[in-house]
């Protein structure tokens, strides 16, 4: 999570900024075992005097102190707000979006332009192909994932952190949609700061094995030199990304996205088979096996 800090020096400056901060301890089980303290120096850009940030987070409160300062204000920037996690569970548009983003990117190619301005462009271009197949992974998995009780267990199980979280089976029963809420912002935020996270899931939770991926972790790092350093690396040269570069990725991605999609449609029409065939219980039945915690 980010929060905006605000306050005013003694020499008068106005200081506003924005940290990053890891937050609480998200696999700790109760509200003061997720207790976390971070320490930031903010200095002001007037006088140049330092400033002891003491930030203290847990799941239900976040707290900023600052010594010697009077107005102090903050702001807890939340990467995901509810409804963006919600409307990630429900969405069914991922494979539309992706579509619409790639053949624009491919369309936009065409416009000759001079030179200087279409190294600008491309730089763009290339990371908006990037953008587009993250969120295309992200969100197609947390859709399918989070919208299957079968699917969830499984995530639970073979994910690192949340298998260190103990689920009570009152949670579960009594709160059932909210730990499904849980899970899914989890994922978001955990996809959102490591792609790389996803291809393991892919394979443990869906059977889905990307194969050799070594160019979306290339074009990822690309990205990153596209959007944060205006498309120029550390050493000052800029990136040359040519037409042929962004046919490539968006071939590349397409097929991978092809390849997720007809997984996807196969797995959909099997469980349709199976609800045709027996009245197996999709809930809660294979939960009770969750946890031996009682509460
Ligand atoms: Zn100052």
């Amino acid at each position: 999570m980010e929060i905006e800090i605000t306050f005013s020096c003694e020499c008068g400056a106005f200081i506003d900024e924005v940290m990053d901060c890891d937050g609480p301890n998200r696999s700790a089980t109760s509200d003061s075992e997720s207790f976390r303290e971070y320490w930031n120096t903010l200095t002001c850009d007037g006088c140049g005097k330092d400033y002891e940030a003491h930030i203290s987070c847990t799941f239900s409160d976040t707290k900023v102190s600052i010594p010697e300062t009077v107005d102090l204000n903050f702001d807890v920037i939340d990467l995901f707000e509810e409804e963006d996690v919600v409307s990630e569970i429900k969405s069914t548009r991922q494979l539309d979006i992706y579509r619409k983003v790639s053949t624009d990117v491919i369309s936009l190619l065409r416009y000759s332009l001079p030179q200087e301005v279409k190294a600008t462009l491309n730089n763009m271009l290339y990371a908006q192909v990037v953008t587009a197949i993250e969120a295309y992974l992200s969100s197609s998995f947390i859709s399918t994932v989070i919208n299957d009780d079968a699917l969830i267990r499984r995530l639970i199980e073979t994910d690192p952190e949340l298998a260190k979280r103990q689920f009570s089976l009152r949670e579960i029963f009594t709160q059932w949609e909210d730990l499904k809420f849980l899970v899914a912002r989890y994922l978001k935020d955990l996809i959102f700061h490591d792609l790389k996270k996803i291809k393991p899931m892919y394979s443990a939770v869906l059977d889905i094995d990307f194969g050799n991926v070594a160019w979306l972790f290339r074009a990822v790092l690309i990205r990153h030199d596209c959007v944060h350093r205006n498309g120029f690396d550390k050493d000052g040269n800029q990136q040359e990304i040519n037409n042929e570069a962004i046919i490539e990725l968006v071939k590349q991605c397409t097929r991978l996205v092809s390849e997720i999609e007809e997984r996807l449609i196969a797995r959909k029409e099997a469980l349709a088979r199976e609800e045709t065939i027996g009245d197996k219980p999709r809930f809660p039945r294979h939960l009770f096996e969750l946890s031996d915690q009682t509460d």
